[in-house]
C-alpha cells in the first residue's frame, strides 16, 4: 500500500451536484491524483457520488439542507442560489474542524471549485487557503457570456424590447447568431448576469482550469487570457487524461456494448440527450417512426421520466415499439456513454450538445447530428455546425421524415462520411494536443508547478 508520506499536498475539489459539472470534477480529481495530491471531494448530499466507484478518493459531504422543491423546480438561477445559500457555513465548519484536528495526511494546499459553487472562494479566504476555479463548459461559451454586457450596453439586446432577429449574426461573435446566445429569455436577462458576474468573480482566485484544449478552442481562449487578471489552463479533454471508474449518479446498463459488439463498424446512430434535457412524449413518438423508417441500427437513451405515472419505463414509448425494432435497436435508461462513443460500431450521434457529450464526441471522431436545448448548448451545436464542421444542425421541426432523414444524411450519405472524415482528423489533433510536448500536457504540467508554488 502507497504510504501517506508520499502524498505531502491536499486538494480539495468541490463540483456542481449535476451530472454535466460531477463527471469533469471528478476526472480532474484523477488528473491531479495522479500527479501526487492527495484529493478530498466535498460534495452535497444530494446527488452524493458512489464511493465505491473512487477508492483514491477521501470524501466530505457537505450538509446541504435542500428543499427537493427548489430543486426539482427546474429554474437554473434559483437552485444555484440556493447551494450557494446553504452550503458555505457547513463546507468551512468541516473544514476548520479536519484542519484543527489534522485529521488529514498532508496539508490542504487548496480548493478547486465548480464555478457555480463560488460560496467555496469565500471559504477558501476565511480559511486562509488558495483557490481555483474549475470552468466546466467551453472557453467559447464564457467568451458568450462576457459579451452580454456590452450587448446590452449598445441596444443589440434589451430587456424592454422585443426579442433582437433571432438569425442575425452577433457582433463580434462570429459565426454565433442571437438564437444562439445562452439566453433563454431577454426579458429576464438582469437574473443571468447576476449568476455570470457571481460564477466570473475572480478576485479572490488563482487561476481558471479549463477542460477544453488549444488545438479546438486556442483562438476563444487567447481572448479570455487577455481578459483575465489570473492565469488560465486548459488541460483537457479530462476524460482522455485521466479515465474514471463510473461517475454516473443512475445506473450504467452495459447491455447495449454487447449488443453494439454484433453490429457493424459505424453502421449505429447513438442517441442520448444528456441528464437533464428530455422529448415529450409526442416527440418520442416522431423520433420512434423516424428511426424505424431510416432502416438504421440504434441505440437510444430514454431516461425514465420522475413524474410519469407509467408503471414501466419503456411505457413512456409507443405502444408495440420495443417488438417492433427486434434486433435493430436498442434502448437503455442510461449508457456507459464514453464506451459508447469510444465502439467501432457506433457511426453517429444524435446529441442535445452539452459540453461532456460534444467533447466525448469529438474524441471519438463521432459526426453528430445537433439538437440543442437550453444553455451553452446552442453554442456548441453552432460551433459543431460551422467551425469544427462535424455536426450537422438540427432544425425545430421533431417530425418523423425530417428524423429519418437527417439520420440517413448522417450514417449513410456522403455528407455524413465527410464529416467522420473531418471528425476523425480533428480526433487526431486531440490526441497530438494530450499527448507529450501537446498543449494540454504542457498545461497541466504548469499548473502542477503552479499549485505547488501557491500562497494566499
Ligand atoms: N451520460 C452517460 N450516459 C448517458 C447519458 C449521458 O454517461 O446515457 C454522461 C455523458 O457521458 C456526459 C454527461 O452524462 O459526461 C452529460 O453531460 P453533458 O455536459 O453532455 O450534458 P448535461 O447532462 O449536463 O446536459
Amino acid at each position: 500500500m502507497e504510504k501517506q508520506w508520499k502524498r505531502p499536498h491536499r486538494l480539495v475539489l468541490v463540483p456542481c451536484p449535476f451530472q454535466g459539472h460531477i463527471n469533469p470534477m471528478l476526472h480532474l480529481g484523477y488528473i491531479l491524483h495522479s500527479k501526487g495530491f492527495s484529493i478530498t471531494i466535498s460534495h452535497t448530499q444530494f446527488n452524493f457520488p458512489n464511493t465505491a466507484n473512487h477508492p483514491d478518493f477521501h470524501f466530505l459531504p457537505i450538509v446541504d439542507g435542500f428543499s427537493d422543491r427548489v430543486v426539482s423546480s427546474g429554474n437554473f438561477i434559483d437552485v444555484i442560489s440556493s447551494f450557494n445559500n446553504n452550503c458555505r457555513a457547513p463546507l468551512e465548519e468541516s473544514l476548520a474542524l479536519v484542519m484543527e484536528t489534522r485529521e488529514y495526511d498532508g496539508e490542504i494546499t487548496c480548493i478547486i471549485y465548480d464555478e457555480y459553487m463560488y460560496f467555496a472562494a469565500a471559504v477558501a479566504k476565511h480559511l486562509k487557503l488558495p483557490s481555483i476555479i474549475l470552468r466546466t463548459s467551453s472557453a467559447i461559451h464564457d467568451l458568450t457570456y462576457n459579451a452580454i454586457p456590452g450587448l446590452l450596453k449598445d441596444g443589440h439586446i434589451s430587456t424592454q424590447d422585443a426579442d433582437p432577429i433571432l438569425l442575425e449574426s452577433v457582433p463580434g461573435l462570429h459565426p454565433l447568431r442571437f438564437k444562439d446566445l445562452p439566453i433563454t429569455n431577454f426579458k429576464s436577462i438582469n437574473d443571468l448576469l447576476q449568476l455570470i458576474a457571481n460564477a466570473h468573480e475572480t478576485r479572490t482566485s488563482a487561476a481558471i482550469i479549463w477542460n477544453t484544449m488549444d488545438c479546438l478552442e486556442g483562438k476563444s481562449l487567447a481572448q479570455l487570457q487577455q481578459q483575465s487578471q489570473v492565469p488560465l489552463f486548459a488541460i483537457g479533454p479530462f476524460h482522455k487524461i485521466a479515465p474514471a471508474k463510473s461517475c454516473s449518479i443512475l445506473e450504467e446498463d452495459t447491455n447495449c456494448i454487447e449488443w453494439l459488439d454484433k453490429q457493424a463498424c459505424n453502421s449505429v446512430i447513438y442517441i442520448s440527450l444528456g441528464s437533464i434535457a428530455s422529448m415529450d412524449k409526442k416527440e418520442l413518438a416522431e423520433m420512434e417512426w423516424g428511426l424505424a423508417n431510416s432502416q438504421q441500427h440504434f441505440l437510444w437513451v430514454v431516461r425514465p421520466d420522475p413524474t410519469t405515472t407509467c408503471s414501466e419505463w419503456t411505457d413512456s414509448l409507443p405502444e408495440g415499439f420495443i417488438e417492433a425494432i427486434g434486433e435493430r435497436g436498442c434502448i437503455v435508461k442510461w449508457a456507459p456513454q464514453k464506451e459508447v462513443l469510444a465502439h467501432g460500431a457506433v457511426g453517429g450521434f444524435w446529441s442535445h450538445c452539452g459540453w461532456n457529450s460534444t467533447l466525448e464526441g469529438l474524441c471519438e471522431g463521432v459526426p453528430m447530428i445537433c439538437q440543442p436545448y437550453f444553455g451553452d448548448q446552442w453554442v456548441h451545436a453552432r460551433y459543431l455546425t460551422q467551425v469544427w464542421r462535424t455536426g450537422q444542425e438540427w432544425g425545430d421541426n421533431m417530425e418523423r421524415g425530417e428524423i429519418e432523414r437527417a439520420v440517413r444524411r448522417l450514417i449513410v450519405d456522403k455528407e455524413g462520411k465527410e464529416m467522420r472524415q473531418r471528425a476523425v482528423h480533428l480526433k487526431e489533433k486531440i490526441d497530438i494536443c494530450m499527448s507529450e510536448g501537446g498543449g494540454s500536457y504542457n498545461s497541466l504540467y504548469e499548473l502542477v508547478g503552479y499549485i505547488l508554488s501557491l500562497k494566499i
